[in-house]
């Protein structure tokens, strides 16, 4: 059975910086069993209701402005499958989940960015998933829940956001800035409680975490964690794949739970 993975995919130039967080991704592909298809739950597709897109072949959606030209030339055209989104649409309906479906929507940059690096001959099909940050952790936990049983069909459950991500307090300049102190107290802490199994202040990260305003000062890139950690089962032990730091404050940890 796979595991679900969280990951953490920064900036839309990782594909063009070298940086620790970009080889592990390279790597990430290599090491997992190979997955007949990817839920992709990204950060970057956030609607009032859970959405699924269904599509033969996903667009690349270019969802940021001033970035290189080499950006928006990436495409990512990995097939979609119907199959899997009929199944997904199935196990969210007997969790009492009402989906939407979007037959045109492709790719953002929070999918594509991570796949092109483990899977770059695009040839694992991938279909995508949308948060919702106006209904918070405990959804999402449910959501992932109700997904595990994909895990079991070599399904790849993928969430991707960032472990920290704020963007008012980037040190631009330099991918390997340092990390302010406040960083990695968050991180210490949501590792600790992940390692200790602890959702129910997971769940409550915003009451019990060290800075955890300034780590997410909106909430939609941590979200795909918790769809992660809900799909890895009850049972499930927490393992971190990656820590690293990029631009001081985009902490680009990822996790596996099984
Ligand atoms: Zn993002």
């Amino acid at each position: 059975m796979l595991p679900s993975i969280f990951v953490s995919h920064g900036a839309p130039t990782l594909p063009l910086d070298a940086c620790p967080a970009r080889e592990f991704l390279k790597g990430l592909g290599t090491v997992l069993p190979r997955p007949r298809a990817i839920l992709a739950v990204s950060a970057h597709w956030d609607t009032d209701k859970p959405t699924i897109n269904r599509v033969s072949t996903n667009d690349t959606i270019h969802d940021f402005k001033g970035f290189p030209d080499a950006l928006y030339k990436v495409r990512y055209p990995a097939h979609g499958s119907r199959a899997l989104v009929t199944r997904t649409l199935q196990v969210l309906h007997e969790a009492a989940f009402q989906v939407e479906v979007d037959d045109a929507r492709g790719l953002d940059h929070g999918a594509w960015v991570p796949l092109m690096l483990m899977y770059p001959e695009a040839d694992v099909p991938v279909v995508q998933l949308s948060v919702q940050s106006n209904l918070g952790p405990d959804h999402h936990v449910k959501l992932g829940q109700a997904l595990a049983p994909l895990r079991g069909e070599d399904v790849l459950v993928l969430g991707t956001g960032g472990f920290v991500h704020n963007l008012r307090n980037l040190d631009r300049a330099r991918i390997d800035g340092p990390e302010p102190p406040w960083v990695g107290e968050f991180a210490d802490w949501v590792h600790v409680a992940l390692r200790e199994k602890r959702t129910a202040d997971l769940i409550q990260y915003l009451k019990l975490a060290p800075h955890a305003a300034m780590a997410h000062p909106e909430e939609e890139h941590f979200l795909p964690l918790f769809v992660a950690l809900g799909a890895g089962g009850a049972a499930a032990k927490a393992k971190r794949l990656h820590q690293s730091t990029t631009f001081g404050t985009l902490r680009m940890d990822a996790y596996a739970f099984s």
